[in-house]
């Protein structure tokens, strides 16, 4: 019977499905332990991850019988995809299945921070009636840009569109011919990024959008623009988006990904006391519902992959 180690958290219920099939090492928490990974790799056929493990070409080459591995998610930048196909080891993401969760935190944090409506909650239960504190912005009428225009960014763009916002994006990858739900496409980042009232990021992590919003691509951004990340850290400069912040020049982020993850208290200092800041600890695309169908859909892959249907 073929044997899957899974080193992060994966659905009950897909686990089961797995269980019922094949012999499972489940060790939701080996993620950050390297030498125990390496041992354990080698007795396996699959290996299931979401992004915390790192799949190197070092771990790649202690893995004996590896046939896949099955990412619990999209983002691949966690693995080493060129050593993976020289050692024949097929690497399956789970595209699409946890899309509309990754959607609807985006429109959350677009309207939330165009109105937000936790600011006042100290003064309302200390009595007061802080009416002026909750007046906030509309975002129907205004334009969101969008970084990338995959599967992602086209969910995301129907949702706004239903909230009356314009849709712009830039993706040089993506057949314009194609309509994309009345989204425009322009031919530049800077041009995008110069038209946008709000800009949200799905690209993935790569050589080429490493620091794609560096200091002076935020310095692009219209005043008063916000942005929200839940692509990859590494694509924004933190530091730089910190200070756009604080000189008043945007209006604010969501940051899902960070460029060292997780936050540790030093890292997360340097975002305490700046209003208008939404973190939250890469959990855009889970939510139960995306939990239960990217597990799924993982445990489907792998499957396939070691031939069993
Ligand atoms: P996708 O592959 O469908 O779309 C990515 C798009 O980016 C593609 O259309 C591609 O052409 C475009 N692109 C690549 N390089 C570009 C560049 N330099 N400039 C402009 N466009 C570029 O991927 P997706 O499913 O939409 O996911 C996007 C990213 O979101 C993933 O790579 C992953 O890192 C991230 N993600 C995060 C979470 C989370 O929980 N925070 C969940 C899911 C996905």
């Amino acid at each position: 019977m073929a044997t899957v180690l899974v080193s992060e958290f994966m659905d009950g219920s897909a686990l089961a499905f797995l269980e019922n099939r094949l012999s499972v090492d489940y060790a939701p928490n080996l993620f950050d332990d390297q030498q125990t990974l390496m041992q354990r790799i080698s007795l396996v056929d699959a290996l299931i991850v979401r992004n915390r493990t790192p799949v190197t070409r070092e771990l790649l080459n202690h893995a004996g019988q590896l046939k896949v591995v099955g990412r619990l998610g999209v983002g691949l930048d966690n693995i080493d995809l060129e050593a993976a196909k020289q050692a024949n080891i097929q690497v399956l993401p789970a595209t699409g299945a946890n899309a509309v969760a990754v959607a609807e935190y985006v429109m959350s944090a677009l309207l939330h921070l165009r109105r937000p409506m936790t600011s006042g909650f100290q003064a309302m239960v200390g009595g007061d009636w802080p009416r002026e504190q909750f007046i906030g912005g509309e975002i129907s009428g205004k334009t969101l840009g969008l970084i990338g225009f995959g599967q992602i960014a086209q969910i995301v763009a129907k949702r706004a569109a239903a909230f009356g916002m314009r849709i712009a994006y830039f993706d040089p990858y993506v057949d314009e011919s194609e309509h994309h739900a009345g989204a425009t496409a322009v031919s530049s980042l800077d041009e995008l990024l110069a038209l946008a009232d709000s800009v949200s990021i799905h690209v993935p992590l790569t050589e080429d959008t490493h620091r794609l919003m560096d200091s002076q691509r935020l310095a692009l951004m219209k005043s008063g623009a916000i942005l929200i990340n839940t692509s990859r850290g590494g694509i924004v400069d933190e530091k730089a988006l910190i200070h756009h912040i604080q000189t008043g020049h945007l209006g604010g982020a969501a940051l899902d990904v960070f460029e060292h993850e997780p936050l540790d208290e030093l890292k997360g200092a340097r975002f305490d006391g700046i209003d208008q800041l939404i973190l939250t600890p890469h959990i855009a695309g889970v939510t139960h519902e995306s939990n239960r169908r990217v597990s799924q859909v993982t445990a489907e892959n792998v499957l396939r992959a070691l031939g069993y249907e």
